[in-house]
């Protein structure tokens, strides 16, 4: 149903719909997930990555990981271990009614170095089944977190400083033209470059097929070098002539700008929005893809 709606709406709201009526369901059993089999952990896994997949348009055979990281969705298993930690955070904070609290004997261990404040006695079990259970498996889990989020001493902060801890994609872009689609594959490295499909196995060498140089198609070929794409390339460049001296971006900057992120804000957001507008304007032009 998700991939008949995608066709007539954009990423967001795509996202939106899988946030809100897909996601929201698994969350609220997330709980019980903990100790539910690897099986059924990689269902939900898959259910994930097919939503990820119809949202963005990419291609069936990109990076699972990847992709979510790419669109800053957690792996279900990552969203598995904040959401069990916020509920126990919750109870431990007796944000829940006391009826529940009374049931977690929460007693701090006698070290009081800043490390080890607020570590939790560990409760004790002879069976798997328990040690796994969401009631034991929790405490062991809480002693895991950095000191700084321990010794936080309310419900709302350490929340905060649990989200903060995941490293976000600030890259923020939607992914509504065959030409984002493309752009995606180059930095999924799934793209159909001959470089790429090579490395997949699925073409017999890496040399460009556009040009007769005889050299390698890599994105750098691209971008930069081959002699069929010189006039759209031209402009490309132009348009970005002034930011790229501006900021003394190179060639290389370049291309690692548009493969990775815009990290430590080499450029401002919106000078780094303008070039990835005019680069997959440049794939679209080239028509390499189509
Ligand atoms: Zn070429």
């Amino acid at each position: 149903m998700m991939k008949q709606i995608r066709k007539i709406v954009t990423f967001k709201i795509c996202e939106k719909i899988f946030t809100t009526i897909i996601k929201s369901i698994i969350d609220y059993g997330s709980m019980f997930y903990c100790n539910t089999t690897l099986q059924n952990l990689q269902k939900i896994e898959k259910l994930y990555y097919h939503s990820a997949l119809i949202c963005t348009k990419a291609y069936k055979n990109t990076n699972r990981v990847k992709l979510l990281k790419e669109i800053n969705w957690d792996t279900f298993s990552e969203r598995c271990k904040y959401l069990s930690m916020t509920m126990f955070a919750k109870i431990k904070f007796t944000k829940t009614p006391s009826i529940i609290y009374e049931q977690f004997p929460f007693s701090t261990t006698l070290r009081h170095s800043d490390r080890y404040k607020n570590n939790l006695q560990q409760l004790l079990s002879r069976r798997n089944h328990f040690y796994n259970s969401f009631f034991v498996k929790m405490f062991r889990e809480w002693n895991k977190l950095p000191s700084t989020i321990k010794n936080t001493g309310n419900y709302e902060d350490f929340k905060n400083l649990l989200k903060n801890q995941q490293d976000i994609n600030i890259n923020n872009y939607t992914y509504e033209n065959y030409q984002d689609t493309i752009y995606l594959s180059f930095r999924m490295q799934n793209s159909l470059l001959q470089s790429d499909k090579y490395k997949m196995g699925i073409s017999e060498n890496n040399l460009c097929i556009n040009c007769p140089t005889g050299q390698q198609e890599t994105l750098f070929h691209f971008v930069f070098e081959c002699p069929k794409y010189k006039y759209y390339r031209q402009n490309f460049l132009n348009q970005i002539k002034t930011i790229a001296k501006l900021k003394n971006v190179t060639r290389r900057n370049l291309l690692h700008l548009l493969l990775n992120n815009n990290n430590q804000n080499f450029l401002h957001p919106t000078e780094y929005k303008f070039i990835i507008n005019k680069f997959t304007k440049y794939i679209e032009k080239t028509k390499r893809f189509i």
